[in-house]
């Protein structure tokens, strides 16, 4: 304790630590005036005792005299021994103090610097940040949790056009998601992405911005806040956009494509989604292309297109499968009954199409196919679809076909009725039938149309419309077309052994024949090799005979034309030809078809269309037969607009070889020949 006390009170200088934690123990007055008291003591003592000591130490009073002298001098040595201690002990503590101090000094001078260095550096910092947030090409958006904007740089308020203060800005719209649930997000203390888009600014320019939000806490407790930072993203989007239509969409109809079609059909079937797929293709269509060219074949798409377009419904999807193909995915229309509806939309939006002042009739062939009930994967879907529209093309064109195992059964029957047909002609079970054809005035039989016919053994007959397709996909229409024309040949012959050398018969030659490279030498050969006048032989040809792509059978009717035959367009008015078109053909004579007939006291237009035909036909000197009459008031109207020759119900149906005999017996004399 004495020791603590020693040590603190008068060797305090053991830690001078001690010293400048407490520098009013250094006060100048104390020290000074605690040694002035120590030397008062021992000078008081010494003056007290001194000669006592003295006197026990020598009792001899002349030592104790000697020694008298002495003492004065030891006391002052002593003293000033004492006094010398006792400065230098406090000196050397001063200085070690002062010591002490100027280190702390420097010290003090070097983290002074340091914190100049360091302020200067925030300012810097500081500044620095300042630019960044105002000129960087960034949005920087800073807001509180509460939703409140507190800040909008200049680049984001120029970008967004922000016409108000930034605070009154949807924060939620801007960022593009709820900024509650972002809040929270944020509050894990990782930095949180977003995206806005598209934003309208007020221009009406679309605006993209991916957004990175981090919560800054304020080490203060002052209120958190949210940085946003927005990176315009508008020219990536709409890039993106661009590739995605490159890829997705068809580009002469903005409609989507094959592949867009199909990767809609694998999400729907993978949500188990029921839908329709419908196939379509247009008919005829190379033929236009072929005719009239590509430009008015892609105007020709286009309007296509548009059609269908205008009768697609929210969520359906129409697309380009590729040429003229069109597809169609209607969801939740899968009853057959709904089906037939939404088909019979597309075959009505499909009508006459106007082009160049001319009128072509548009028509299209359809397969439907249903998820799940025909397949379950694209793949089967596309496939069955395809076998539904081809057997809607073969069957004649202008119709759809609902995929189902009656297509399936239909090909099987196709099959068999072309084994039926193949055993026909090895057993010669077809009949040639004649219909008359007639002057309208006078009723005279000027000749007749050979019509074939197919007797089956229960006293019924095959029609042509229900053969005749089948056999021209197989090929086997050509040996048909051969035997009718012989058969026709050999009645000229009987005909005219009969007495009726004038009469002209026609004959059909199907387009799949014509185009036959060896047809041309076959019909000459067919002709030549009987005794009959060409002149009174007519070969009925469409127009998909003559709009071939090579022109070989343009080149061969000319050879038939050149040979004395006369050539007839038949079903003039269902396809796609002017007489303009005609014109550069060599044919003779045009037959107009029966919808065309059907029309004369029904509609108004058409029958304006039927006489301004007959007046053109008459000027290019066309002879017209008029195909299916069977109204008196037809009769009379063709008449009346200078049209001379018809065929049809209202005289004949088509007659079996006998009754056409009898007929021809009955007929008045042909006194007029047209
Ligand atoms: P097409 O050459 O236009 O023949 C006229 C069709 O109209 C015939 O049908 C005829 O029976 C029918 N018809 C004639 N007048 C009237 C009428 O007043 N009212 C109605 N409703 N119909 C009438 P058909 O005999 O059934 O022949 C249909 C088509 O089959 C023919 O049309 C022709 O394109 C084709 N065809 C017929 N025979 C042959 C043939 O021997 N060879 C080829 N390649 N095709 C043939
Ligand atoms: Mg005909
Ligand atoms: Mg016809």
């Amino acid at each position: 304790m004495l020791k603590e006390w020693w040590d603190r009170r008068i060797r305090p200088d053991k830690d001078i630590d001690w010293f400048l934690q407490h520098p009013d123990s250094l006060q100048a007055g104390s020290h000074a005036l605690r040694i002035a008291a120590i030397y008062l003591v021992v000078g008081s003592l010494w003056i007290l005792v001194s000669d006592a000591i003295l006197f026990l130490i020598f009792p001899d009073p002349n030592a104790y005299h000697t020694a008298q002298r002495f003492k004065g001098w030891f006391y002052v040595a002593a003293t000033a021994v004492m006094l010398y201690g006792l400065i230098y002990w406090r000196m050397e503590l001063l200085s070690q103090a002062a010591q002490t101090i100027g280190a702390a000094y420097e010290d003090l001078q070097a983290a002074h610097e340091e914190l100049v260095a360091a302020e200067s550096e925030l300012r810097y910092q500081k500044d620095m940040a300042q630019h960044l947030v105002d000129d960087a090409p960034a949005i920087i958006l800073l807001w509180q949790l509460d939703g409140k904007i507190i800040e909008l740089n200049p680049y984001g308020q120029k970008l967004l056009e922000v016409d108000r203060s930034p605070d009154e800005l949807p924060l939620p719209e801007l960022l593009g998601t709820s900024t509650a649930s972002l809040a929270k997000s944020l509050v894990s203390g990782e930095a949180v992405v977003s995206e806005l888009g598209p934003w309208e600014a007020p221009s009406g320019r679309q605006i993209y911005v991916w957004w990175n939000s981090r919560l800054i806490t304020d080490p203060s407790g002052g209120e958190e806040k949210v940085v946003s930072v927005g990176t315009d993203i508008t020219q990536q989007r709409e890039l993106e956009g661009r590739l995605q239509r490159l890829a997705y969409y068809d580009n002469l109809t903005q409609l989507p494509n094959r592949q867009r079609m199909q990767e809609t059909m694998d999400q729907w079937i993978a949500a188990e989604r029921p839908f329709t797929l419908i196939l379509m293709d247009l008919d005829h269509f190379q033929d236009i292309n072929d005719t009239l060219g590509h430009d008015i074949g892609d105007l020709f798409l286009q309007h296509a297109a548009q059609q269908l377009r205008s009768i697609t419904r929210d969520g359906e999807v129409l697309a380009r499968m590729g040429g003229d193909e069109f597809g169609m995915l209607w969801p939740h229309v899968t009853d057959p009954d709904q089906i037939q509806g939404r088909t019979q939309e597309i075959f009505e939006v499909f009508g006459p199409w106007q082009m160049l002042d001319h009128e072509f009739m548009m028509s299209l062939s359809a397969g439907v196919a249903v998820y799940p009930r025909h397949g379950d994967t694209t793949v089967d879907l596309v496939k069955n679809c395809d076998t539904a529209l081809n057997n809607a093309k073969k069957e004649g064109r202008n119709r759809f076909f609902v995929y189902s195992e009656d297509v399936q059964e239909r090909n099987v029957a196709a099959i068999k009725m072309s084994s039926a047909i193949r055993r026909a002609m090895e057993q010669n079970e077809f009949e040639l039938y004649y219909q008359p054809h007639i002057h309208l005035e006078t009723g005279a039989i000027l000749g007749a149309e050979a019509l074939i016919r197919w007797p089956q053994a229960d006293g019924s007959f095959v029609g042509p419309p229900d053969f005749i397709p089948l056999a021209e996909d197989t090929g086997q229409i050509y040996d048909i077309d051969l035997w009718v024309l012989q058969q026709a040949i050999n009645e000229m012959k009987e005909l005219a052994a009969a007495g009726y050398p004038h009469l002209v018969l026609s004959v059909n030659i199907s387009s799949r024949t014509i185009n036959q490279p060896q047809a041309l030498a076959q019909i000459v050969q067919t002709i030549a090799a009987e005794d009959v006048d060409p002149q009174r032989l007519v070969l009925e040809v469409t127009e998909t005979a003559i709009l071939d792509r090579d022109h070989s059978a343009a080149a061969n009717l000319q050879q038939l034309k050149d040979l004395g035959v006369y050539l007839a367009l038949d079903d003039f008015g269902t396809g796609y030809s002017s007489l303009e078109y005609v014109s550069n053909w060599p044919i003779e004579v045009i037959k107009m078809d029966r919808s065309f007939i059907d029309n004369i006291g029904v509609d108004e237009k058409k029958e304006a269309v039927i006489a301004a035909v007959l007046r053109l036909a008459a000027t290019l000197q066309y002879r017209v037969v008029a195909e299916g009459i069977e109204t008196e008031e037809q009769r009379t109207f063709l008449m009346q607009r200078g049209c001379s020759q018809g065929q049809g119900y209202l005289f004949y149906r088509p007659l079996p070889k006998e009754h056409w005999r009898l007929a021809l017996a009955d007929s008045p004399a042909p006194d007029t020949q047209s």
